[in-house]
């Protein structure tokens, strides 16, 4: 038999399937409330716009959730820091593959001057 799960109050509205406490209707429903969701929904023209809609705002609610002050931009600052390190770990990995290169050069001039 199985076990009924009661709705959440966005998935009520929307007329969805609810996982429960689990539910990811309704960590988007408690951050950006119902009738915005609704209204969001509808201004939506395919099933893969409203999956898309419902993709960005979880991971929006669930930022907002992680970082209550700064949101989503805390999440982006942090990647953008990262971006940042990378690119200088990068830089970095250019020049000493430049040095590499260059003091292969200058042995491989040694070894032909000692062989002639
Ligand atoms: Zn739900």
């Amino acid at each position: 038999m199985a076990v009924r799960v009661e709705k959440c109050p966005a998935c009520k509205v929307l007329h969805k399937k609810c996982k429960g406490a689990d539910c990811l209707m309704l960590l988007i429903h408690k951050t950006f409330t119902g009738n915005y969701l609704t209204k969001w929904m509808a201004e939506r023209n395919t099933d893969q716009e409203r999956r898309d809609l419902i993709t960005t705002l979880a991971w929006e609610a669930s930022q907002r959730k992680l970082h209550p002050i700064s949101g989503s931009h805390g999440a982006y600052m942090v990647v953008a820091g990262q971006k940042e390190a990378l690119v200088n770990h990068n830089n970095i990995l250019k020049n000493e593959k430049a040095v590499l290169q260059l003091i292969t050069q200058q042995l491989e001039a040694q070894v032909n001057e000692q062989n002639n």
